[in-house]
């Protein structure tokens, strides 16, 4: 990361990856401070929309090919924007979409085996006023933005999986880091929540906390170190999301059954926010849906095929889904499932993870690891499954619905914080 002179990072945010296969992108310029920069070569004039496309090894921008193309934003204003369309947001989740997005910071083209990589340096800041109304909705109460915009920008810092260090990059665009869309959803409490909070990161002894949060816990968080081969001391613990907070352990089937079915007072469930009046505070990629508790059913040949589709294992029937090893909020960490195969011998298929659990037993994306599997038998020996769930996402570090309940019942920002991260303090690293 490189500082300015108020020692205020400047990150770079991959908005289009190699991965994502695309050849065109639309530029558009709004405001009167641009600069641009065709191979380092700065230009006099230009028009302030164009495409950019992908010709052989090289990038196209009308008659001229070149390796990089360089948008430099000399203003920090909310009127002197770039467009770049299309974007993808929710890379390879279930809610997966193109969107524009319109940037500040500059905009950096480049071309990678014959595929866009275009990549936006910004002021953490001007950033992380954009990720609080990108992951929540703009109608979310001030202390949660607050919360939100802290956990955002220590999570940003500390960035202990570097997942895109091999482009060099901060972070990404999206939930497979933190959800950034732009200026589209900025609002001025989203503003003020970035600046009420400039600066101030979560610390665990004298480090910044790599402080990972989900969109619904489910009612009890998970441990870090059961969703990630990653050493996070005590601040990614698991905790009850209410008021109430005797442990309790789910990792045993017949209490994680006895607690899912049974009503919970959860800051993340509907004894704090109906459902029904969710959808105004949620991101607006976010699909509509139940996080706290749902269900999906599939029939015996529906799951065989998920399954070969995602995981290449060819089941002729299946028999049990069997969770092996639960973690501390009840997120199956192992399973087995077993069935026959083409020739009516028994196999089985191990999966290992929370999230190749949610990635083989869904078409896109299951909701999260923390369910039952009830067997239903319509004919002797022929099974159909329903999955009955908690939450949405890994449930490790902060709750995001159950912070938005916390926030709605008045707790301060301070109080979502350490609710979530436990023996961390806040610490003001730049003015
Ligand atoms: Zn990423
Ligand atoms: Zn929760």
């Amino acid at each position: 990361m490189n500082k300015n002179h108020n020692n205020e990072p400047v990150i770079s945010i991959g908005l289009i990856l190699p991965e994502d296969n695309q050849k065109n992108v639309s530029i558009t310029l709004f405001g009167e401070k641009f600069g641009l920069l065709i191979d380092d070569v700065k230009q006099v004039e230009f028009k302030n929309d164009f495409n950019v496309g992908v010709c052989v090894n090289k990038l196209s921008l009308n008659d001229i090919h070149c390796n990089e193309i360089i948008i430099k934003n000399n203003d920090r204003e909310l009127a002197n924007y770039i467009k770049v369309d299309p974007v993808i947001a929710g890379r390879g989740f279930h809610w997966q979409k193109s969107i524009d997005i319109k940037v500040l910071g500059d905009l950096v083209i480049k071309i990678i085996d014959q595929r866009l990589f275009v990549i936006n340096k910004i002021f953490l800041e001007d950033y992380l006023m954009c990720v609080a109304t990108s992951e929540m909705g703009a109608k979310c109460p001030q202390s949660l933005l607050e919360a939100q915009t802290i956990v955002a920008r220590s999570w940003i810092l500390a960035a202990k999986e570097k997942k895109h260090q091999n482009l060099k990059l901060d972070a990404c665009n999206d939930d497979c880091c933190q959800r950034y869309q732009g200026i589209s959803n900025v609002v001025l409490s989203s503003v003020q929540a970035a600046q009420n909070t400039r600066g101030k990161v979560l610390i665990h002894g004298d480090t910044i906390c790599d402080a990972r949060y989900s969109k619904n816990c489910g009612g009890i968080s998970e441990k870090g170190n059961n969703v990630w081969d990653i050493n996070f001391q005590p601040y990614l613990d698991s905790i009850i999301d209410s008021e109430n907070t005797d442990t309790i352990d789910l990792s045993k089937e017949e209490n994680f059954k006895e607690w899912l079915l049974n009503q919970q007072k959860s800051f993340c469930g509907p004894e704090y926010i109906n459902e029904a009046y969710l959808r105004q505070y949620l991101g607006n990629v976010d699909e509509k849906g139940e996080y706290y508790r749902w269900e999906i059913s599939y029939t015996n040949s529906e799951l065989v095929k998920i399954i070969y589709a995602k995981s290449g294992k060819q089941f002729s029937k299946i028999i049990m889904i069997h969770p092996i090893e639960r973690g501390a909020s009840g997120r199956i960490l192992t399973m087995k499932i077993m069935g026959k195969d083409g020739n009516g011998n028994d196999t089985s298929l191990n999966i290992n993870s929370e999230y190749e659990i949610r990635r083989i037993l869904h078409k896109k994306f299951l909701y999260s690891s923390a369910f039952i599997i009830e067997t239903n038998s319509k004919h002797k020996n022929e099974y159909d499954f329903t999955l009955k769930g908690a939450g949405w996402g890994h449930g490790a570090g902060l709750c995001q619905i159950g912070a938005l309940g916390m926030s709605l019942a008045g707790k301060t920002t301070e109080e979502i914080v350490f609710h979530y991260y436990k023996k961390t303090k806040l610490k003001d690293i730049y003015e």
